[in-house]
């Protein structure tokens, strides 16, 4: 049977305007790093009350950035959630540190504070919290644990552009913050990241690493010499962002309060249609912060005993609904397993939850329609799940291992 309906997981929003900006920039004939990524850089700050921004070509680039300016590397340890994606885990490993995971909250996605204070030993260095889905975490405790400890705070801001901590924007109080611009992401520009911080000297320091470690200040001593001249100082990478991509981006900061209403307006949605919903449990709403809303993440109750996750994904795809699963935690990865002797049970928190989620589809070109579209479906896939004797527990074993 054929469902007239499709709703793909994620579609980015891009209209005129970004076209228009696209092409101007090419016109230009000006497409590497220039003046839109100056702008772009300057108006981001601004948006979020940072007193820098850095752009570069991912958020990956950005998280690794950051610990290389805060001269983490060999020998130290950097404490970070299992419940994240692989770019979180990979460039600690990346700045020559070794990531510590620590599980998430009973009844949350996010890092636990209390076990981040376990965590840590005489080696640790940073922590890198992360806002799950664009709920902001604990943060008041993470700050106190870091002042404490002497600890660098760097956030992994991915899914949080646009998200608020009390009355503080993330990526406007810790030591630095990392944004994905990536076609997924809230504000996108195909690819690309952005890091703010409040610091200058590591601002500098992170600009000069995204572009090969060159430095130009020589030329300001020996301005006789020219533009041409600069000197090599440090280890750097190529991690710069594009005027292309900076473009976009300018187009979708300035469209950004309007599609970030349009994401609330649609969480807002969800809850209504499925709060009464017992095999449901909807994703936190936090009483003292802002959301980004980047996902919808939903939690099926009574996973092992009634209902199988993966038959739910299964069906809403038959059902022409895009669905994903955020996130596998690191450490059931098999590198994490072979490498850091990480073991299932490490993390209890993490893995119940893993086993139960579902994303579903949540971007401002959705229509009210669309979302009771992808309720309706839920409902009928989860009752379907109820009347089949899907022998799940094993069944669900082999699917996934
Ligand atoms: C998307 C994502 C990243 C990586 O972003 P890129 O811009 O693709 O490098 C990092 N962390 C989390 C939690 C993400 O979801």
């Amino acid at each position: 049977m054929r469902y007239k309906t499709q709703i793909p997981f994620s579609v980015p929003s891009l209209g005129r305007e970004e076209l228009r900006a696209v092409a101007q920039v090419l016109e230009s004939r000006w497409i590497t790093t220039g003046p839109r990524t100056k702008a772009f850089e300057q108006k981001f700050a601004r948006y979020l009350g940072a007193e820098n921004a850095v752009a570069v070509n991912s958020c990956t680039a950005g998280l690794h950035l950051a610990l290389v300016a805060y001269g983490i590397g060999a020998g130290d340890e950097v404490i970070t959630t299992p419940y994240t994606f692989a770019a979180t885990g990979e460039v600690i490993l990346h700045a020559g540190a070794v990531p510590v995971f620590t599980d998430i909250e009973p009844a949350g996605f996010n890092i636990d504070p209390e076990k981040i204070e376990q965590a840590i030993t005489p080696r640790t260095k940073a922590i890198i919290p992360v806002h799950f889905a664009g709920e902001p975490c604990r943060m008041d405790k993470i700050v106190e644990i870091a002042l404490r400890h002497n600890l660098i705070i760097i956030e992994d801001a991915a899914h949080a552009l646009g998200a608020r901590y009390r009355d503080k924007m993330i990526g406007s109080f810790t030591h630095a913050s990392a944004f994905s611009f990536y076609a997924t992401k809230n504000l996108t520009t195909g690819e690309g990241g952005m890091v703010t911080t409040n610091d200058s000297e590591i601002a500098d320091r992170i600009r000069m690493l995204s572009l090969h470690g060159l430095s130009h200040d020589a030329w300001n001593r020996y301005s006789a010499l020219g533009k041409w001249y600069y000197e090599i100082t440090e280890l750097g990478f190529k991690y710069n962002m594009s005027d292309i991509q900076a473009a976009l981006g300018l187009v979708q900061l300035e469209r950004f309060d309007e599609m970030q209403k349009k994401r609330k307006e649609l969480a807002q949605l969800y809850y209504q249609l499925l709060i009464e919903n017992d095999h449901i449990i909807l994703p936190p709403r936090p009483v003292d912060s802002v959301h980004a809303w980047h996902l919808f993440v939903i939690r099926l109750k009574g996973i092992s005993k009634t209902l199988n996750r993966n038959f739910i994904i299964r069906d809403l795809n038959k059902q022409g609904i895009g669905t994903s699963v955020h996130f596998i935690p690191l450490h059931i990865h098999p590198f994490y397993q072979n490498n850091f002797g990480y073991e299932m049970g490490d993390f209890p928190m993490a893995e119940t939850t893993f086993e139960s989620v579902i994303s579903l589809p949540l971007y401002p070109d959705m229509t009210e329609t669309d979302v009771l579209e992808v309720v309706n479906a839920l409902q009928s896939s989860i009752y379907k799940n109820e009347k089949t004797d899907l022998k799940h527990k094993v069944g669900y074993a082999e699917e996934i291992y």
